[in-house]
């Protein structure tokens, strides 16, 4: 399935790449200037993306802590690189327009979170997470919590001062998403990550779907592995919807969102092919019957507890 979207979309390129050579003489300058301003663009979309992509999955770890029965990690917000964890193509415009590096540079924080409220400023250098070294941006999210909330010691470097810097976040889901630029319209679980490819990003229409996305995929993994396909489908969409109204947002797109996702990928609900789970009717009755008992309860003003089953 992705290797068919892939190619359609290598097609167009070429056609169109095609047709602008024809009239179009560029000089080595300015193909330079051209290239660099892509490579620029490219990692600011890309930037643009993670920071959504951390303020919804954020945003449903943390509402959905207590269906996550444990299995919890520190939630920061903190979006941080260092070069290397940096696909090549992004380098020299993430050190330049951003100077990162070797070490861990902090790009972004979730507003209102507490990393941001303790002062923690995009820019910063990252140079040890509580004590220890680190050149990867994924520890600051994977540490393994025994409590409701983690302490986190930061040693920092901004504008050539060294200084210590600590806040308390509190834990969500495990699991955090992280983006991979690939164009895939997919997201699936990777080790210690949930990977959310740069395609279902463009893919969904709204938080509201990309949410849905999200806690499909995080129930799955709550749920552990299931007998047969159709129920750890109807079971993932069960619990994935009330994990999205914990969070706040609207489960009312979901059964146009779950038809627009089989009608593009009408290949994958044979095939069963990739992660993004196209629905099937019995499914599609289901999730209709779910929303109904979350929004009764929503209206209701009852706690939006899933039923054990
Ligand atoms: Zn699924």
């Amino acid at each position: 399935m992705h290797r068919f979207v892939a190619g359609a979309l290598a097609i167009s390129w070429m056609a169109a790449s095609a047709a602008v050579s024809n009239d179009l003489v560029l000089s080595e300058a300015e193909v330079t200037a051209q290239r660099e301003r892509l490579a620029r663009l490219g990692f600011e979309w890309m930037l643009e993306r993670q920071k959504r992509l951390i303020r919804v999955s954020s945003a449903i770890r943390l509402h959905g802590d207590a269906l996550c029965k444990g299995k919890l990690s520190p939630v920061t917000g903190i979006v941080a690189a260092t070069s290397a964890e940096l696909p090549e193509a992004y380098r020299e415009t993430a050190y330049r327009n951003h100077g990162v590096e070797d070490l861990l540079k902090v790009l972004w924080i979730l507003p209102d979170y507490p990393a941001a409220e303790s002062g923690l400023r995009a820019g910063d250098t990252i140079l040890e997470i509580d004590g220890r070294e680190t050149h990867a941006a994924a520890y600051l999210d994977q540490r393994n919590p025994t409590d409701s909330k983690t302490f986190t010691a930061l040693k920092l470097e901004r504008g050539g001062e060294i200084f210590d810097l600590q806040f308390e976040s509190r834990n969500g889901c495990f699991r955090p998403a992280v983006l991979s630029v690939l164009d895939n319209v997919d997201v699936h679980t990777e080790g210690a990550r949930m990977l959310v490819y740069s395609g279902m990003l463009r893919f969904v229409e709204s938080d509201d779907e990309l949410a849905i996305v999200l806690a499909h995929e995080l129930a799955h993994e709550l749920l552990g592995q299931k007998l047969s396909v159709e129920s750890a489908e109807s079971e993932a969409d069960y619990l994935g919807l009330y994990l999205v109204a914990r969070a706040g947002y609207d489960v009312a797109v979901a059964p146009e969102f779950a038809r627009r996702l089989a009608a593009e990928f009408p290949l994958a609900l044979e095939e069963r092919a990739g992660h993004i789970h196209p629905i099937s009717t019995a499914r599609s009755i289901a999730l209709a019957d779910t929303l109904r008992e979350i929004q009764g309860k929503l209206e209701r003003g009852e706690p939006l507890e899933p039923r054990t089953r």
